[in-house]
């Protein structure tokens, strides 16, 4: 990757980008260094307001982390040296002057946002500005959206903003609020960047060009796919309801599907949720045998009940990201299929089951694995709506095995 070095070199495929965020990055420092404040940020490389966009996989969040990093960083001569105490904690999540917000469940509160706004609004306390970090921007609430604006809009001293989105859909982000941040789209990466930032790891050849042909254009998929042996295995269990569906198991196929996406869930959130449990006893004095305790007890129940809610939520939210994979992974294949039957020259998204897909253009004609297609999309949407995954996963099945039951060849 020549010419591409520090934080910035985590970003696959996106050499425009990166070009953007150093020129940013050294305006910034300029600025830092005369002691300016976002007001002398006009006009040049840098802005206090930033909106990253791109498909799932295609490094918004590390272009937007990359960039806090590269602000905060102590190493005037290349601003995002990767080297320094600020650039390693910054990417480590522990700098004390970047705060990412991450949704707990479903969307960001706007008390979790106003919390924010004022903990950002003060100066910094060892970097050189505050930096507000919001991953999935698409999940504020309408009024965190606008606790969020008025930041924006009447910007502290020493406050930038990195948002980040899947799209400037207006379903994503704000007409208004996307008006006031500098726009910076990342593409999907070719299989081939892919591939060498996997090998730059240590994944051999073979299989990292494997995992980037599979990962559908998405770095952190990728790398689990060759690394991951649970990740391997969920793939195939998604990929296997296509073939389900031709015989009698496709019912069985998509629960086993659900549960283990309960499962892996549960592992995910199983650690953290102990851990937070266990803070939050701690700082509310839990075992004590002071005088007070028992008050102090009382009061926190409603806390520790809170905590469950939110704990609840990410669990929810796991569980559907993961469906949401397996979901994106079979209707790509059934894609395939369609793909094959029609005999059009595209690259197959799951070379790998080349011969599954065969068969499954040998069985239904081009309308029945179009209509299969739909089916497991209209899951995805219908999942995004907050149906139960089991009546949406069982309606995909009835679908997709009656297209390919009464479509035949
Ligand atoms: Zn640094």
């Amino acid at each position: 990757m020549v010419g591409v070095s520090g934080v910035f070199e985590r970003l696959v495929g996106q050499e425009p980008v990166v070009d953007v965020l150093r020129a940013a990055a050294a305006a910034a420092r300029d600025v830092a260094a005369s002691s300016g404040t976002v007001a002398d940020l006009s006009g040049s490389a840098m802005t206090h307001a930033w909106l990253f966009t791109g498909p799932p996989g295609s490094g918004r969040s590390i272009a937007a982390r990359a960039l806090a990093a590269a602000l905060q960083c102590e190493d005037p001569a290349e601003p995002g040296c990767g080297r320094c105490r600020a650039c390693t904690t910054v990417l480590a999540g522990t700098h004390a002057d970047v705060r990412a917000i991450a949704p707990d469940g479903l969307s960001i509160a706007v008390k979790r946002m106003r919390e924010v706004v004022a903990d950002a609004s003060r100066r910094p306390s060892v970097g050189k500005w505050q930096v507000v970090l919001i991953e999935d921007a698409d999940r504020l609430t309408e009024q965190a959206g606008n606790a969020l604006l008025k930041m924006v809009e009447e910007p502290p001293d020493q406050t930038i903003v990195l948002l980040c989105a899947p799209t400037v859909d207006p379903e994503d982000i704000s007409v208004t609020l996307k008006s006031r941040c500098r726009h910076v789209p990342l593409v999907t990466p070719s299989a081939t960047s892919i591939a060498e930032v996997l090998q730059r790891d240590g994944i051999d050849a073979e299989r990292a060009e494997w995992a980037a042909g599979v990962s559908g254009g998405h770095v952190g998929r990728a790398k689990r796919l060759a690394t991951d042996p649970h990740a391997q295995a969920q793939r195939k269990q998604a990929l296997s309801v296509a073939r389900a569906a031709m015989s009698d198991g496709v019912y069985g196929t998509v629960e086993q599907l659900l549960r283990d996406a309960e499962a892996a869930a549960k592992e995910l959130n199983a650690g953290l949720n102990e851990r937070e449990t266990e803070e939050l006893r701690t700082a509310l004095g839990a075992g004590g045998t002071g005088r007070g305790t028992a008050g102090a007890m009382r009061g926190s129940a409603g806390q520790l009940k809170d905590l469950e809610k939110r704990q609840k939520a990410r669990g929810t939210r796991a569980v559907r990201d993961t469906l949401d994979r397996a979901l994106i992974d079979l209707a790509a294949l059934l894609r395939d299929a369609l793909v094959q039957s029609t005999g059009a020259a595209v690259t197959l998204m799951h070379p790998d089951e080349a011969e599954q897909t065969r068969k499954l253009a040998a069985y239904a004609t081009p309308e029945g694995l179009l209509t299969c297609v739909e089916a497991v999309l209209e899951c995805r949407e219908a999942i995004d709506l907050n149906v139960k995954p089991v009546v949406a996963l069982d309606a995909m099945a009835a679908g997709v095995s009656t297209a390919l039951r009464t479509q035949r060849r």
